[in-house]
């Protein structure tokens, strides 16, 4: 009699608090050619840190990971760093990720100073949504911001290019501090608007241990909000899906679309469905979380395997660091370092 082939078996792992896995932030190398204060400020992650290449999750890893991840629910899969286009070959590793059943929805994070070089293989690698980091328009203050590293005409530049090779969402995230770059809003407003690029404002977060962190410097989104309709009319879009971390916005003018992550003043830990995966193999539940569990050794075991593990993994998960923020903070607990998980 012969075996009929069964389709693999799907797992849907539910948290302690009732939260799906649908989402995984993969971190493709940890080393960043930025110092952004608030993330790996140069007197605390120095040039020679001492990032170990050999530590990275190969490709095949990295697809037997996604492969698994796929298995217990991920559709949406964001790869990020770091700087992911540091890593080597990204392109071929975007192809393989693209072809995985389940995985419907491909982006990545980049600071997009190397952007302008790679927009096209990437385009071509089966990449369609991007997200771009941009923090200031002025060349000065982006200048600071990036740790004396960046230059803003490459990031701009970089955009020109992913548009040129046909991406079909080029989303700009700005990450505002009080006093640093809150001035930037209605420059960077102004400059995307009626681009077709959606500019996203995020507050400022206490994630790792390196930024010296003080809720003074976040402008929560609903002042910055204010402030930008005061100039430019906005008017409320409903969410593309619930637990969408964006509140969204159009101008009353036709002018697009807008958005802010009020990752501080109105967490949303009740619909967070993220898991996020170091490139060393380490799955972090949550974005403050303490520590995480290495996967790696279990990838040779392949992604039945490995999905198992991730379910019984994120069935005890509990996480929800932003709605207890003063409470854990008293505490002084160990976060991972944003630079590791990707954001
Ligand atoms: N290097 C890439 C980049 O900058 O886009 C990808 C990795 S970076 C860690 C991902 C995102 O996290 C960036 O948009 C960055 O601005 C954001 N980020 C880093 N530290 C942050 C913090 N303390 N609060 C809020 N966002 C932060
Ligand atoms: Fe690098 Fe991105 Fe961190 Fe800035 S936010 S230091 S670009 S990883
Ligand atoms: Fe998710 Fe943790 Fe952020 Fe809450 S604090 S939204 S659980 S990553």
């Amino acid at each position: 009699m012969n075996a009929i082939a069964l389709p693999a078996p799907q797992l849907r792992p539910l948290d302690r608090l009732g939260r799906p896995l649908h989402d995984l932030r993969l971190s493709v190398i940890e080393a960043c050619n930025f110092r952004c204060g608030y993330c790996m400020p140069a007197d605390r992650v120095p040039g020679d840190y001492g990032f170990d290449a050999a530590g990275r999750l190969s490709f095949d890893e990295m697809e037997t990971l996604v492969r698994g991840f796929a298995r217990v629910g991920v559709r949406k899969l964001r790869i990020t760093g770091g700087e992911p286009l540091l890593r080597r070959d990204l392109p071929a590793l975007i192809a393989r990720l693209a072809r995985v059943p389940g995985i419907e929805d491909l982006a990545l994070t980049t600071n997009g100073s190397l952007l302008a070089r790679h927009a096209r293989a990437l385009r071509e690698a089966g990449l369609r949504r991007l997200t771009v980091s941009l923090d200031a328009l002025d060349p000065t203050r982006f200048r600071a911001l990036s740790g004396d590293r960046g230059d803003v005409a490459d990031v701009l530049a970089g955009l020109d290019a992913a548009q040129a090779a046909g991406f079909s969402s080029i989303k700009i995230n700005c990450v505002v501090q009080r006093g640093l770059n809150d001035d930037q809003a209605l420059p960077l407003a102004e400059h995307f608007r009626g681009s077709g690029h959606v500019l996203r404002f995020i507050e400022y977060m206490d994630v790792g241990t390196c930024n010296d962190w003080n809720r003074e410097r976040v402008v929560p989104s609903a002042e910055l909000r204010e402030r930008i309709a005061a100039r430019w009319p906005l008017v409320p879009l409903a969410p593309h899906y619930r637990g969408e971390v964006a509140e969204r916005y159009r101008y009353a003018d036709g002018a697009g679309e807008i958005g802010f992550v009020a990752s501080v003043t109105a967490p949303f830990c009740g619909d967070c469905h993220r898991a996020r995966v170091a490139a060393d193999g380490t799955l972090y539940t949550c974005l403050f979380a303490a520590g995480g569990t290495p996967l790696r050794g279990l990838l040779g075991e392949g992604e039945a395997a490995l999905a198992e593990r991730v379910a019984a993994l994120w069935s005890r998960r509990a996480d929800r660091y932003s709605e207890v923020r003063g409470a854990e903070r008293a505490r002084n607990r160990r976060r991972v370092e944003m630079f590791l998980v990707g954001g």
